[in-house]
């Protein structure tokens, strides 16, 4: 579905991704693991576009791209087939829960209001938020929030979820509900691709783990035989730390 081929990124001087090649196959759900600096979250920026890539190829659905040359044109395709959760939410502060849903339907997708809050509604209640629709953030925690922003991900019918550090600005009693949403997620076969810190999301939900340090991708495969028999030093040597 999805297949990335050396890509390169480079802030200034700073290289950041070296030649970076990963594969995704639809119903995946993949985890990018590494040590911090290691360029997990600016691959997942390059790859939904929020930054610029330098170089590299990305083919979607079987459609090939250069991701030096791409138009905007492209990526707003592209988009429309993807979803991002982002660390922080960047859930609109002055709207309710249903309305960050909506939004997007609404002013991008042009749909009725009565439709996209049909939708907006169901993805809430997918996510056990529906009771706090009317809810604004601020009224929320961030384990909450982050639901909405998967109902508003969700909302779109991607193809594909991009997740970036879902977990990480929340406190630890609240990052069993992002979790539980997103393993219910893969079962119902969604594809996802994961920047996480979570080893038990890794372990016990993901499919497959792309293991990252210094912007090249050390080690990739099925998760179960990345933790129980990793092939290179260097990840055995990050599954000691965290572990
Ligand atoms: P973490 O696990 O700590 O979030 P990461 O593996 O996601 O780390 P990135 O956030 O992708 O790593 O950062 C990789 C490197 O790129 C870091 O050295 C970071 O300082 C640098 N970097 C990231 N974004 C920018 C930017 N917009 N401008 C300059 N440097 C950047």
């Amino acid at each position: 579905m999805l297949q990335v081929e050396n890509l390169h990124k480079a802030f200034g001087e700073l290289q950041v991704l070296k030649g970076v090649s990963l594969t995704v196959e639809k119903g995946d759900v993949v985890a990018i693991l590494g040590p911090s600096g290691s360029g997990k979250t600016t691959l997942l920026r390059c790859i939904n576009f929020l930054e610029k890539a330098d170089s590299g190829r990305l083919v979607f659905d079987g459609e090939d791209f250069d991701l030096g040359r791409i138009t905007r044109r492209e990526i707003a395709r592209l988009r429309k087939k993807t979803a991002f959760v982002f660390q922080n939410y960047n859930l609109f502060r002055n709207k309710t829960a249903l309305q960050n849903v909506t939004e997007g339907l609404i002013t991008a997708r042009k749909m009725p209001k009565a439709q996209a809050e049909a939708i907006g509604l169901q993805m809430l209640e997918k996510v056990g938020m529906a009771d706090r629709r009317d809810y604004f953030p601020h009224q929320l925690s961030g384990g909450q929030q982050q639901r909405v922003a998967i109902a508003r991900a969700l909302a779109t019918s991607p193809e594909i979820i991009y997740f970036d550090e879902p977990t990480s600005a929340l406190d630890p009693e609240l990052i069993g509900e992002v979790l539980a949403v997103m393993r219910q997620l893969a079962a119902e076969g969604m594809t996802m691709l994961v920047v996480t810190h979570e080893m038990s999301f890794a372990r016990e939900v993901s499919s497959k783990v792309i293991f990252m340090e210094g912007g090249h991708v050390v080690e990739q495969g099925p998760s179960k035989e990345f933790f129980a028999s990793p092939k290179e030093e260097r990840t055995r040597a990050f599954l000691r730390r965290i572990t």
